[in-house]
């Protein structure tokens, strides 16, 4: 089965993406994450996705359809993928199509995490991850039981994300109103678009999650 979460960030993408690969072995594909290893690796590629995503901006569509083009070319893929963060403007998800189209894959459900602006600040600046395992926390929302330790794996470092940051944040956020809201009636009119609540807890989004893909 092959899905597209889309909304926008701190909808619940990652880590419902994340769920979905433990409960049916599909592969996760995070441009965002790419990106990431990217920038971690240096090289004037990764010295442009950093100064882009710092400013909460977008990358250009040519190379994001690269990357996922390669990306989505593994074998691993065969098995099903979920897509978090791509496609992210029409003109992605219409290469996007086309990719499909030449490998003889087929797009089952793109589902929209529907989150409002104001729960995204709050969620999106608050949040971190353990550094060894990527286990997600939140400062509010989601303290490690036994503070500065990991649950799942007892690491002790823990890391943020460099944007999300509340000035980049809201840059992200028009940038995702203004580019990859569109995309949103172009799923409309494939029939593949269905919606869960994003402002539910999480087990209640993964549970509206499997309803659909069920
Ligand atoms: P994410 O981890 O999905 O929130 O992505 C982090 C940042 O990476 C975004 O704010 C963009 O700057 C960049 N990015 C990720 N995916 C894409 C994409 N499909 N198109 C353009 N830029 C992207």
């Amino acid at each position: 089965m092959n899905l597209i979460l889309l909304g926008p960030p701190g909808a619940g993408k990652g880590t419902q993406a994340r769920r979905l690969e433990d409960t049916r072995g599909l592969v996760q594909l995070s441009t965002g994450d790419m990106l990431r290893a990217m920038v971690a690796e240096g090289g004037p590629l990764g010295q442009q996705a950093k100064e882009i995503m710092a400013a909460g901006k977008l990358m250009p569509d040519e190379l994001m359809v690269e990357i996922i083009g390669e990306r989505i070319s593994k074998p691993d893929v065969a098995n099903g993928f979920i897509l978090d963060g791509f496609p992210r403007t029409v003109a992605q998800a219409e290469s996007l199509d086309a990719m499909l189209a030449d490998k003889g894959l087929k797009l089952h459900h793109v589902i929209e995490m529907r989150v409002v602006d104001e729960v995204l600040v709050e969620r999106v600046t608050g949040r971190y991850t353990c550094a060894k395992c990527g286990k997600g926390y939140h400062d509010l929302f989601e303290k490690p039981k036994v503070e500065g330790v990991c649950d799942s794996c007892g690491g002790t470092e823990f890391k943020r994300r460099a944007d999300d940051n509340a000035e980049t944040v809201t840059t992200r956020l028009s940038q995702y109103h203004q580019q990859t809201a569109p995309i949103l009636p172009y799923y409309q009119d494939h029939g593949v678009l269905k919606a869960v609540d994003g402002m539910a807890d999480i087990d209640e989004v993964t549970r509206q999650i499997e309803a659909i893909l069920a």
